[in-house]
């Protein structure tokens, strides 16, 4: 049986992630363990890094903008839009995604430089485009969430919009950019953590399925795969919209990680017709590297469903149409439904799980883990080798699921790894 310092289970990008950054140093003897599952989120991606974006309700929060405005276009008052809150996610994680969005460039280059790989890295910004009045106000209302990011907040009028989009339909109205905002490849992202940590030493265990953790009292000690028993210092649970299954095997704890469905749509590649990415009240909009233009998404909680729904493509391509009217021409070459590691709270679960030694969860990232996989990776390599974190994760830990008063003073806890680098994790 082989022995490793730090498995990892899941090479999506936040496994990718996190195996890169511990491999840094080439100091730890590190498994990344992956099946691809049917509906893996990084492979469905739209590869935003959409910091501002997703942590004030755009992005595929516009789902939830589009149910409040088509209700108050029904009843036609604008005094209603006061009830159009917009979905301000929570100052920790608000910060947690603009902090790991600012590491893309430095990473970006690095990726690069050392290990020859590209995530396609692009600066775009993010447009909401405006179409009428309620669009307008719901942008307000955004920007007025968030007073000390106001910088980051760019009001275009029609010319301007049109000047800098000249795609864009002429019946918008204008748009409000977050100058925060840009995209990368997913796939090629995910690609270039797995393979700059193979470069670095880590061993790549893929096509293969983690089928059991092996635990002696209250220490994880490994894992058992598909191609035979892994032991470990640490275990990592990267395992995106199935991680509950890897935390029962663990710790015999349930975890609130469920799958949330996106559906999306790709066009064929088209010569460049658009600058930045755009979000509007019906769908996102980015043209990637290849030219491909990636339409989406949906948000369903539907299980492990990953069936695309004719109706659904076709209200994303119409709200595509109606923003740019030429891509009324293009062809579809794919559509695919992915699925999100959902949480109730929609933050992360990072770090330790209370009386359980040797285990730590990276999981949960909902509809950010492209964005926020670069932090992810930075504080899991942190907690591993038992250093502060860069920033309080307090609010992700798993300990805020448990409700009962006795679990949590239970959970005062000195987890140290048993790895043969004698790396130690202390929380209390
Ligand atoms: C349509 C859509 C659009 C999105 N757009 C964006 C965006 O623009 N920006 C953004 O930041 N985020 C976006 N997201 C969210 C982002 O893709 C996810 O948050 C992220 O990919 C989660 O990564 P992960 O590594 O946790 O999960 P995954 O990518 O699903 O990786 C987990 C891996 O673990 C494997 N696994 C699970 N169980 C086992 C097992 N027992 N044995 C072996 N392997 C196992 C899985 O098969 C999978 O390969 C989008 C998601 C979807 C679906």
């Amino acid at each position: 049986m082989k022995h490793y310092d730090v498995v990892i289970c899941g090479g999506g990008v936040i496994g990718g992630a996190v195996a890169f950054a511990l491999s840094r140093n080439r100091d730890l003897n590190i498994a990344l363990v992956d099946f691809k599952k049917p509906g893996n989120a990084s492979r469905a991606s739209a590869g935003g890094l959409w910091a501002m974006g997703e942590s004030t309700g755009l992005g595929c929060g516009v789902i939830l903008f589009k149910t409040l405005s088509k209700q108050l276009r029904q009843g036609a008052d604008v005094s209603d839009a006061s009830a159009m809150k917009p979905h301000i996610m929570p100052k920790p994680f608000f910060d947690l995604a603009m902090m790991s969005n600012a590491m893309y460039p430095a990473l970006n280059q690095e990726l690069l430089e050392k290990h020859g790989v590209d995530m396609k890295f692009e600066k775009t910004g993010l447009k909401f485009v405006l179409f009428d009045q309620y669009d307008r106000i719901y942008a307000e209302h955004i920007a007025a969430a968030v007073p000390d990011r106001q910088q980051h907040i760019r009001w275009l009028d029609k010319a301007t919009l049109l000047a800098e989009e000249p795609n864009i339909a002429p019946d918008a109205i204008g748009a409000m950019e977050f100058d925060t905002d840009h995209q990368i490849n997913p796939y090629r992202l995910n690609d270039a953590y797995v393979e700059a940590a193979r470069q670095n030493g880590v061993d790549l265990y893929l096509n293969t399925s983690i089928t059991a953790i092996e635990r002696q009292g209250h220490r994880v000690t490994g894992v058992q795969t598909s191609r035979g028993k892994l032991s470990a210092g640490m275990v990592i649970n990267a395992a995106g919209a199935w991680a509950e299954q890897i935390n029962l095997w663990a710790t015999g704890m349930q975890m609130p990680v469920f799958p949330v469905k996106g559906q999306v749509l790709v066009s064929e590649r088209l010569p460049k017709i658009l600058n930045s990415c755009i979000t509007t009240s019906d769908c996102y909009i980015a043209q990637k590297d290849n030219g491909e233009i990636l339409i989406g998404s949906t948000t369903e909680e539907c299980g492990y469903d990953t069936r695309t729904d004719l109706n659904q493509l076709k209200s994303l391509a119409r709200g595509a149409m109606k923003t740019i009217p030429q891509l009324r021409d293009m062809n579809i070459k794919r559509c695919w439904a992915g699925l999100r590691p959902g949480s109730p709270d929609e933050l992360p679960i990072l770090g330790p799980v209370p009386g359980i030694a040797g285990y730590l969860t990276a999981c949960g990232h909902f509809r950010t883990g492209m964005l926020t996989s670069a932090i992810t990776g930075k504080l899991l390599n942190e907690l591993v080798r038992g250093e502060p974190t860069s920033v309080d994760i307090s609010p992700f830990l798993y300990q805020r699921f448990l409700h009962d008063k006795g679990e949590k003073a239970d959970a005062a806890y000195s987890v140290t790894a048993s790895s043969s680098s004698e790396n130690r994790i202390a929380n209390s």
